[in-house]
């Protein structure tokens, strides 16, 4: 955290966790005072166990069998631990806890796409989304409880950030995930829907959830589980929350982790230029740009953000982004907001700053999903057609995302605003304090 707390944000709110008396930072909060072990890295473990007693030889083995039993295993009771020797387990489960954000609701589409709306320990709601493909399963993580950022098309932008997630928080999504598909060894599979026999959809929308073309694609895990990818597109801003995102996908990377590959993680960001480099490098994920604007007036309106790191800026990050290459290529997110950004003219100056800035890229295209109040509409499909043509032919991947979960609205903000039932003045009111911060 004290890395995010001096970088600057363009929004009201700093999204910096408000010191409480007795909260450990990266920790998850809990009300009974026991430390969430889940997001901690081993050595912390470790560390913690011998602050409670044990000595350094002890507490290193015992940090590695809590690490094994949490992420291989998914246990979250010490007393299933039979490993670790008997008296130790109530010692172990007084001063700390294996925990999972509390689930509010949950959603099945009939597409299959499941929808999450998850509260913390402190009582604050965010969302998660599982896509199941016929070839893969994707979860729509967040990374903060709302956004600072004001994204004129995103719901998630109308809300008041309230804090960013921690590393455990945001592992445990994906743990919470596995446990509700029945993924951990020996536990019963659940919701036959869920798998192969999900709706086959060879796109879906990078807003719910988006499967990306990935170089290991094509073919569910050899260990036959269905969730097998994931991106970072769920609430919030993930270079906004650097330090805990990071730590978190050390995790799910981590072969003693949850093991998940890093070409089988998409971290989107809406263009925070000066943490692109540290992405690349301490995360090494794929990344995608949400970009949605080739201008900088539309950007500037449409993206604020771009007031403050321009199209420019922007795209030689990405040029310089580590690790990437035509294996590993950037995705642009293009979302189709009807005549502000989705003209032929858009398109062929979208395919110039592509070649200009040589980079390894392919585009999504997005349908606009629209929300109550939003003050743009979805471009037509003939339009959305003919732009994807037209970047096609420039030789750049521009597939259209169909979207998911429609039933369920499955777009990321949605469930959560609906359980809230904010008035649109309320909105309004949050959207105009933000841009006035925003100057
Ligand atoms: N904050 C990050 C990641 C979360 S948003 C970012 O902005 O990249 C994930 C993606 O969903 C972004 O590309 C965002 O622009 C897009 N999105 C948000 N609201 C949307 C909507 N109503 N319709 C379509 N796409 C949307
Ligand atoms: Fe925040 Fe991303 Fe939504 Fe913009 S699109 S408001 S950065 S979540």
């Amino acid at each position: 955290m004290a890395d995010t707390a001096l970088m600057p944000i363009p929004g009201q709110v700093d999204p910096v966790t408000v010191p409480r008396p007795g909260l450990v930072d990266g920790v998850t909060p809990r009300a009974d005072g026991r430390i969430d072990l889940v997001g901690l890295p081993r050595a912390k473990i470790a560390e913690l166990l011998t602050e409670a007693g044990l000595d350094a030889k002890a507490a290193k083995l015992r940090a590695k069998q809590l690490f094994h039993w949490i992420y291989h295993r998914g246990v979250i009771d010490f007393a299933a631990m039979t490993d670790i020797a008997k008296p130790m387990r109530p010692w172990l489960a007084t001063r700390f806890a294996i925990g999972r954000p509390e689930i509010v609701e949950a959603q099945h589409s009939s597409d299959g796409t499941r929808k999450w709306l998850l509260r913390t320990a402190d009582g604050h709601d965010f969302e998660m989304v599982f896509i199941p493909d016929a070839d893969r399963g994707t979860l729509c993580v967040s990374s903060q409880v709302g956004c600072t950022l004001n994204c004129r098309f995103c719901h998630t932008g109308t809300m008041r950030l309230v804090r960013n997630l921690t590393p455990g928080e945001i592992v445990g999504q994906v743990m919470l995930a596995r446990d509700a598909l029945g993924e951990w060894p020996g536990s019963p599979r659940e919701g036959g829907d869920l798998g192969r026999s999900g709706a086959p959809s060879p796109e879906v929308p990078a807003f719910a959830g988006t499967h990306y073309d990935d170089e290991d694609s094509g073919h569910y895990t050899a260990d036959g589980r269905l969730l097998t990818n994931i991106v970072m597109m769920g609430m919030g801003e993930p270079l906004y929350n650097f330090e805990h995102v990071r730590d978190a996908l050390k995790i799910v990377m981590d072969g003693d982790g949850l093991g998940l590959s890093r070409r089988r993680i998409t971290l989107s960001t809406s263009g925070v230029v000066p943490m692109m480099a540290r992405a690349g490098e301490e995360i090494g994920v794929n990344l995608a740009v949400s970009l949605h604007a080739t201008h900088k007036a539309v950007r500037d309106e449409i993206v604020p953000l771009n007031r403050k790191y321009g199209i420019e800026e922007l795209l030689e990050a990405c040029a310089a982004y580590p690790g990437a290459s035509n294996a590993r290529r950037i995705t642009f997110e293009y979302v189709m907001l009807d005549g502000v950004n989705d003209s032929d003219a858009d398109a062929r100056e979208l395919v110039r700053l592509i070649k200009r800035y040589k980079l390894p890229a392919k585009v999504n295209l997005i349908p606009f999903n629209p929300w109550p109040g939003a003050p743009y509409e979805c471009s037509s499909p003939e339009r959305i057609r003919r732009f994807s043509e037209i970047v096609f032919e420039a030789g750049i991947s521009a597939p259209i995302r169909t979207p998911r979960g429609r039933d369920i609205d499955a777009a990321c903000g949605q469930l959560k605003t609906a359980a809230e039932k904010k008035s649109r003045a309320e909105l309004d009111r949050l959207a105009e304090e933000k841009q006035a911060a925003l100057g």
